[in-house]
């Protein structure tokens, strides 16, 4: 039985980290769009041209965008026996064409982690990624550290600052929290405290995933 886990949340919520870590853990690949967009910014492609002004200043890339991202993504090989999904969707279009790409996989546990605003503001006005492959600094990291990918420097994200946060969490209110509503009545729906330290976050979300996975009416596996 595959875990396909979709975390939800605000920007700063924790999502990228818990799924980095929950994915190593059980050895599925994480597909954050957010990484995959600041991948190809970085690469200078075709899409990443297309999609770095819209990112710059927080809005979103359009749902046909991601949606063909999402799901090639989604079809390849390594993706079969699980994934964690951080990032999308993103809009109630976005989630209907993923209920479409999951027809005949295994239902999608949804995960969504609660933190208050000021928290969010707090932590997103000190957040980094690796200025040359732009993997997330771990929380707590120093400008200009070293990334432990590829050895690049950590540097403050550009959508970070001040009035791009306010905008990014004005966008999450206006598109992207309908969603909780769209999933909520699932059985396979669980809502976390995410103002916690990092390590009770990642014991609640394995909790959560377990009791999800016996709502949806099967068996709890390790
Ligand atoms: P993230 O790292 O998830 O916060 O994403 C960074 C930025 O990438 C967002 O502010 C959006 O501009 C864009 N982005 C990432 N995922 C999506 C998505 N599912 N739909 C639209 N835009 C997205």
């Amino acid at each position: 039985m595959a875990l396909n886990l979709l975390m939800l949340g605000p920007p700063g919520a924790g999502k990228g980290t818990q799924a980095e870590r929950f994915a190593r853990a059980r050895g599925i690949p994480k597909i954050s769009t957010g990484d995959i967009l600041r991948e190809a910014v970085h690469a200078n492609t075709g899409i990443g041209q297309r999609v770095k002004a819209v990112m710059d200043r927080g809005e979103l890339v359009g749902d046909d965008v991601m949606i063909g991202i999402v799901r090639e993504r989604l079809e390849r090989e390594d993706a079969m026996g699980g994934f964690v999904l951080d990032g999308f969707p993103r809009t109630v279009a976005q989630a209907s064409a993923l209920d479409g790409i999951m027809t005949r996989r295994d239902p999608l546990i949804v995960v969504d982690i609660v933190v208050p605003e000021a928290e969010l503001v707090r932590r997103l006005g000190t957040r980094m990624i690796c200025d040359d492959c732009g993997t997330g600094a771990p929380v707590g990291s120093s400008v200009g550290a070293a990334c432990l990918k590829c050895g690049g420097r950590f540097v403050p994200r550009a959508d970070d600052d001040q009035a791009v946060v306010i905008e990014r969490l004005k966008v999450y209110h206006r598109q992207s929290e309908p969603l909780v509503e769209y999933y909520r009545v699932r059985p396979t729906f669980r809502s976390i405290d995410g103002a916690q330290p990092p390590d009770r976050v990642a014991a609640d979300l394995a909790a959560a995933i377990d009791a999800a996975r016996s709502g949806a009416g099967y068996g709890v596996q390790g």
